[in-house]
């Protein structure tokens, strides 16, 4: 190989939402050159695209956020314990003001390639208006449920109205008070968006294909006394988190099994959880909620009757009661009046599973095997391609001119979620096999590795790091054996997307690291501490 050009970066960045950001900061602070890009007219990611009514975080604001900055952990205050898009929307714009992230940012231009170039171990990047740009690392800060899935429906093109991805939303809003709106999909999404669209809506129908256990919110406004509370305890929020097995703020592991429980004792730490609200019903009840079939069971069979309390209608009720799969199988939402919204009467359910199935989008409505339901609008609220989907759709091609999406064909193999083997120079930020956890979290100890990484690059003077093939073996097997021990290796029975099955004619996969955040934070530290065994370093020559 010969020296390296001069390159237009050190570092460049797709991706300009939490982990853009952060990704910014930290290699900015080691002395890189760094540009982000994305292809959104503002900053945000997610929070830029989902704009959907009700759309607000499911991790509790507090700990939904960066860490690197005590002054903005300090001076912003949520105003609510789950904040909407508009919301987190503005903190991400004072972390951008406060740490004056906005000269390494560029929007509207969409990365569409990036190559490796072997001769000179750099990445040629390429835009959509066909510029190109040069740099030492290339990072996919693209975000793991970004990707939107677009199911293959039928007669999808030729609907008369507004008709779109939940995930792109109109970014001038959609004025649907009065109308009739059709949604096809019911997971975390359609929770959220549900109980709003219905309060002014002439009249909502979701199409359901698989139920989920959808656990209560609980909102709150932040009170005075709880912020200051939170300011001053962050020190304990962060080392909470970087401790928990979701990467959550959490205190569990509670050292209580519902398998050594009495049955009633059982029933009352459920009843006295379940008004607290968030994942804290899973994680801060009994430990063995994930691991034990009998426990996960007895947890399962509690919401199934807080639904049939909350939905007056039993057969309604009986529809949206998930069957045959435990709880976590699929990612369960949150409820902000998702089962309250069915007592309205212009709420309507239509199981397209076994009682109606869905046969077409036709110019006015839905098509079902039984009835054409008619509507103004129609919502995709199908989901994402997770991890793999948005790296996927870039065309990146490392050694050889290997693509990264023919790679990850069959299984979408990794070392940690990081980097990926015939990739050299190339990060991922929360890549496939990484933690399914609160992600300001698993984004920061992620970039942690990446900067130290890139530090250990430069105090040795390398120019090239290739990922080694047996450290990506040893990590998906590894990943593999946890994964099969788990209950949520049931999620290929009810297309769950933490398995990539909800992606049609792809298999299902291994695509989330489960043996715990906190254990795979442990994991990068030690990687760091023994001078990354996982990739081989390489000086070119002079
Ligand atoms: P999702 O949970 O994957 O749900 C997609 C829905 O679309 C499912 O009900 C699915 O049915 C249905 N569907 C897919 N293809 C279909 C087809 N061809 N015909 C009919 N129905 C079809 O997607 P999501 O609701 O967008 O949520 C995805 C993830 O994003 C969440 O689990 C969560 O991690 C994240 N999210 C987070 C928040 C938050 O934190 N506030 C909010 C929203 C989303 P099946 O289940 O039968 O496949």
């Amino acid at each position: 190989m010969s020296i390296q050009p001069p390159l237009d970066f050190d570092a460049i960045g797709v991706g300009a939402g939490f982990a853009g950001l952060a990704l910014a900061h930290h290699l900015r602070e080691a002395g890189l050159s760094i540009r982000i890009f994305d292809r959104a007219s503002d900053i945000g990611g997610t929070w830029t695209w989902n704009r959907y009514p009700g759309a607000a975080t499911d991790s509790e604001g507090y700990y939904y956020c960066l860490t690197f900055s005590k002054e903005v952990l300090q001076e912003w205050s949520w105003s609510q314990r789950y904040p909407g898009w508009e919301e987190t929307h503005r903190y991400l714009h004072f972390v951008a003001d406060k740490t004056n992230l906005w000269p390494h940012i560029q929007l509207n231009t969409e990365i569409v390639a990036a190559q490796y170039q072997e001769d000179a171990g750099y990445w040629r990047v390429v835009t959509s208006a066909g510029e190109q740009y040069t740099c030492k690392y290339f990072i996919s800060a693209m975000g793991m449920i970004s990707h939107p899935y677009m199911p293959d429906i039928k007669g999808i093109d030729t609907f008369k109205g507004p008709i779109f991805h939940s995930s792109r939303w109109p970014q001038d809003g959609l004025d649907y008070a009065g109308k009739r709106v059709g949604i096809i999909g019911c997971g975390a999404t359609t929770v959220q968006m549900l109980p709003v669209m219905a309060q002014t809506a002439a009249d909502v129908t979701v199409f359901q294909r698989t139920p989920n256990f959808v656990m209560p919110a609980v909102q709150e406004t932040t009170t005075p006394e709880r912020d200051k509370e939170i300011k001053d305890n962050y020190e304990d929020i962060i080392a909470k988190c970087r401790n928990h097995v979701f990467g959550m703020a959490f205190d569990s592991p509670v050292g209580r099994n519902l398998a050594d429980t009495p049955p009633e004792e059982v029933q009352r730490i459920f009843e006295e959880h379940w008004p607290r609200g968030s994942f804290r019903f899973v994680f801060e009840t009994f430990d063995d909620l994930l691991s034990s079939a009998e426990s996960n069971k007895a947890a399962a069979d509690f919401i199934a009757s807080k639904i049939k309390e909350k939905v007056n209608d039993p057969v309604v009720a009986e529809l949206l009661t998930p069957k045959g799969y435990p709880l976590f199988a699929k990612r369960p939402p949150l409820d902000h009046g998702f089962y309250e919204a069915f007592n309205r009467d212009n709420v309507h359910l239509v199981d397209i599973k076994d009682t109606e199935p869905l046969v077409a989008i036709t110019e006015t409505g839905v098509q079902t095997t039984n009835n054409l339901y008619e509507f103004d609008i129609i919502v995709l609220a199908t989901g994402f391609q997770a991890y793999t989907g948005a790296p996927e759709a870039v065309d990146i091609r490392g050694l050889d001119g290997v693509l990264l999406r023919d790679k990850w064909q069959d299984e979408s193999a990794s070392i940690m979620g990081v980097c990926v083997a015939d990739f050299p120079n190339l990060f991922l930020i929360t890549g496939p096999q990484a933690p399914f956890a609160n992600l300001p979290t698993s984004i920061e100890q992620n970039i942690l590795w990446i900067t130290d990484c890139i530090k250990k690059m430069q105090r040795e003077d390398y120019d090239v790091f290739a990922p080694r093939l047996q450290a990506q073996e040893e990590w998906s097997q590894h990943t593999a054996e946890i994964h099969a021990q788990t209950l949520m290796a049931q999620g290929d029975k009810v297309n769950s997307w933490m398995m990539g099955a909800n992606i049609e004619n792809r298999k299902p996969r291994v695509l989330i690291y489960f043996g715990g955040a906190n254990v795979y934070y442990d994991k990068l530290r030690e990687s760091v501490e023994a001078g990354f065994p996982e990739l081989e370093f390489e000086r070119l020559e002079a």
